[in-house]
């Protein structure tokens, strides 16, 4: 159901996310926060975030733990590390955690992550949600860690323009959009809650392929979106358009208006107040939930990993350990009354 009652039209969205008149951006500010308490109730759900490893087949042009940038400590965290996070997760009545990492598509890796869902499922008595955040995979791989426990996976398409997808990636096989498409497609089949999402303020990005972007995930009918800013990698061929972005407000700005939008037009599903949102601005994720947003993913990697898990420059928290990640997250929220889904998965009710 469409809080707006019928399908805009990408130019009435892309003028949302251009004009200048604070007063009707506030009012979209607004009807958005009513839309999700509305339609998601008024708490925000926690998602533990595990950092698995920084090793990367891929050279995304954007990111700093791509393959080439040889200034990365490469890690994988040991099992026993994963079981420990995972636990602090399940004590510390997260409900859920997500397992990320670089795309790694050998067979030890793929056995490796079937293994570490099927034990963090059997240490919490199945009832640790896990969703997954591993790249681009083959149906059976993605339907063998499903079968092992996960039920949420996480692949953003980056940018729904294949003409900007391609701008932002190499130009060979292991980087094709119309495959990370076909992914999207494996994963619903597979059974996965599905998850996507975009990066805001790309150089070359135009208000329309935003505005797109938004059309894109209403028409692929996602379960979760997570997007947020484009951040500068100073490693990273990309950084050589710094100066071709929005400014950082702006780049904020853009999407908080994107997150409103998005909740406005899938009232149902869960937004993501992501971490780049707190680069750009400390309260940069609270304002993303007063914008729309109900679901924070706080770090709990060790800080000697946290460091060389550099997707974009001035990662915060990079000295905070899982614990103290959690009380400055409980605190924020707590300051800005908004409530905490304890121990509950928080999935979208959404029947497809
Ligand atoms: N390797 C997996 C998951 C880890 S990367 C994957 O790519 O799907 C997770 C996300 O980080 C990416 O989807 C991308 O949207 C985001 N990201 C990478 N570099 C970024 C940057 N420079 N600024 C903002 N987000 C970035
Ligand atoms: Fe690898 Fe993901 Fe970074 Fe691309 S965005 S280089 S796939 S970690």
């Amino acid at each position: 159901m469409d809080v707006f009652g019928y399908l805009p039209e990408k130019e009435e969205l892309a003028h949302w996310l251009t004009t200048e008149d604070a007063e009707a951006v506030s009012g979209l500010f607004a009807a958005a926060l009513a839309a999700r308490k509305a339609y998601r109730g008024s708490k925000v759900y926690l998602r533990g975030l595990i950092e698995l490893s920084n090793i990367c087949v891929k050279d995304c042009l954007y990111c700093g733990l791509r393959s080439s940038n040889r200034d990365v400590q490469r890690y994988e965290l040991e099992d026993e590390k994963v079981y420990s996070e995972a636990m602090f997760a399940w004590k510390e009545h997260y409900g859920s955690l997500v397992i990320q990492s670089g795309e790694r598509t050998d067979a030890r890796f793929v056995d490796r992550i079937t293994r570490l869902v099927r034990k963090i499922k059997e240490l919490s008595s199945g009832r640790l949600g896990i969703t997954l955040s591993c790249g681009e995979q083959r149906p059976e791989v993605y339907r063998e860690w499903f079968e092992a426990g996960a039920h949420r996976y996480l692949l953003r398409i980056e940018s729904s323009d294949p003409d900007l997808y391609r701008k932002i990636h190499p130009d060979n096989p292991k980087h094709s959009f119309d495959r990370r498409l076909a992914c999207l497609g494996y994963l619903r089949d597979a059974g996965y809650k599905v998850g996507t999402g975009v990066m805001i303020g790309l150089p070359f990005q135009t208000p329309m392929q935003l505005a797109g972007d938004l059309l894109f995930f209403k028409n692929i009918d996602v379960d979760m979106v997570g997007m947020g800013p484009y951040l500068e990698h100073d490693r990273t061929p990309l950084y050589a358009f710094r100066n071709r972005i929005p400014s950082p407000e702006r780049r904020l700005d853009l999407s908080l208006r994107m997150v409103a939008l998005l909740r406005l037009l899938m009232p149902e599903i869960n937004i993501a107040a992501t971490t780049a949102m707190q680069v750009l601005d400390p309260l940069g994720r609270e304002k993303a939930i007063m914008a729309g947003a109900n679901v924070i993913m706080p770090n709990m990697t060790d800080p000697e990993n946290r460091e060389s898990y550099q997707i974009y420059n001035n990662k915060p928290g990079l000295k905070d350990d899982a614990a103290i990640t959690k009380s400055r997250i409980v605190e924020n929220l707590a300051a800005a009354g908004i409530s905490i889904g304890w121990d509950e998965w928080g999935d979208s009710q959404k029947v497809h």
